[in-house]
């Protein structure tokens, strides 16, 4: 039944017994003592409860694991100062479209039953969905610490139904990476070990979603994403291999979100945020978390059109991040604009932490695309 149901919803369907996984909770505990999780604040707690399905269901007997592949076509568009966008984020919120799957497929199960025996999860509590999804068959797990569903590749969505009845689960893959390390070597801030374990405080995916200042030293790293980073599936061969299979629910959600004008997206105010970007996963760190990420993608770009722009955040913009963020990125971009608006709103600013990054930013103050006057 699960087969024709996996074949009807273009996703990939595989079943896992729904017993406590211990290898996976102690290699859980072992991450956050690293400290690899520790912007999210995670404990033994969460690990514990991760990993037993029947936290979720307590009648838990199997988990039917599900891959929703999401990639589209990346949409072309022409111009200077744009950021980028990672996939899985520049569509309507996709926890819409896979919880409509995975209600599908639990309905479909209850009737075939005859009572409701499921119970879904989605992003909703602790799930280690990728060893789930790992110990099912439904993927395997690369260096780049993603699933790999072997006709999708590593851009899929995960979802689980846990299920009161004993379904006969599936074998794993016997899928590794082998000698490849294409991931390993292009990210840009050696988040990646190649051990199939990541730092993910170091991860482009986390410090955009940071909702205090990102550490100086990784900013230049981010390059031009404003929300998350794709590289390392990007350049992962099952993945290219699979090209853009996602469900139409994933393209974006208006025509310019997965390049945005970096300059507009500075000047980012609630009304805005809530009609465009709230409908989107991007849309639950607040409008700020953008505009910083903007400050640092018109940094990275290292071009002077940026300045006036960076120079009226610094000046105007109500949230400290953000204007600290603005002093770091003229900083950045050097040249004797920069540095005068960076002396003014030094005279200016009152606030304790944007005036310790307008220091760092004059003292560390880089001789700019053109050299210093
Ligand atoms: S998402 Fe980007 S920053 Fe994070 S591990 Fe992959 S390549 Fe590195
Ligand atoms: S890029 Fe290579 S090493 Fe990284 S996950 Fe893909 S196959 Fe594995």
């Amino acid at each position: 039944m699960l087969e024709e149901r996996s074949a009807a919803l273009g996703v990939r369907i595989r079943v896992a017994d729904a017993d406590a996984d211990i290898e996976t909770r102690d290699r859980l505990r072992a991450s956050f003592e690293r400290g690899d999780l520790k912007t999210w604040g995670y404990g033994e707690a969460y690990a514990d409860a991760a990993v037993d399905p029947m936290r979720i269901l307590r009648e838990a007997r199997s988990v039917v694991c599900v891959a929703i592949p999401y990639a589209r076509p990346a949409p072309k568009r022409a111009g200077a100062l744009l950021g980028r966008v990672s996939k899985y984020a520049w569509s309507r919120d996709y926890h819409v479209r896979v919880r409509e799957i995975l209600d599908n497929i639990a309905r479909h199960i209850d009737a075939v039953v005859g009572r409701g025996i499921t119970a879904i999860a989605c992003d909703t509590a602790p799930v280690a969905e990728r060893a789930r999804a790992a110990r099912s068959g439904l993927a395997w797990i690369g260096k780049h610490t993603n699933a790999i569903a072997p006709e999708f590749g590593s851009y899929v969505f995960l979802g689980e139904i846990f299920c009161a009845l004993a379904l006969q689960p599936d074998p794993p893959l016997a899928k590794h990476c082998g000698s490849c390390r294409r991931c390993v070597d292009v990210c840009p801030t050696g988040a990646l070990r190649g051990d199939y374990t990541i730092d993910a405080t170091r991860c482009i995916a986390d410090l955009t979603q940071r909702v205090d200042a990102i550490p100086r030293a990784l900013r230049p790293l981010l390059g031009d994403w404003i929300w998350g980073c794709d590289l390392c599936q990007d350049v992962c061969p099952p993945t290219a291999r699979a090209g853009a299979r996602g469900d139409a629910a994933f393209d974006p959600f208006d025509e310019d979100l997965a390049h945005p004008d970096l300059q507009a997206l500075l000047v980012l105010r609630s009304g805005t945020y809530k009609r465009r970007f709230r409908p989107t996963a991007m849309g639950w760190r607040g409008a700020a978390v953008l505009r910083r990420n903007a400050a640092i993608g018109l940094g990275n770009a290292l071009d002077r059109a940026a300045i006036p722009a960076l120079g009226r955040a610094l000046r105007e913009d109500p949230h400290p991040m953000v204007r600290g963020a603005a002093a770091w990125a003229l900083g950045r971009i050097g040249g004797p604009a920069a540095r005068r608006l960076i002396v003014q709103a030094e005279a200016s600013e009152g606030d304790p932490a944007v005036l310790e990054e307008i220091v760092a930013a004059s003292k560390g103050f880089s001789p700019g695309v053109e050299g210093l006057e």
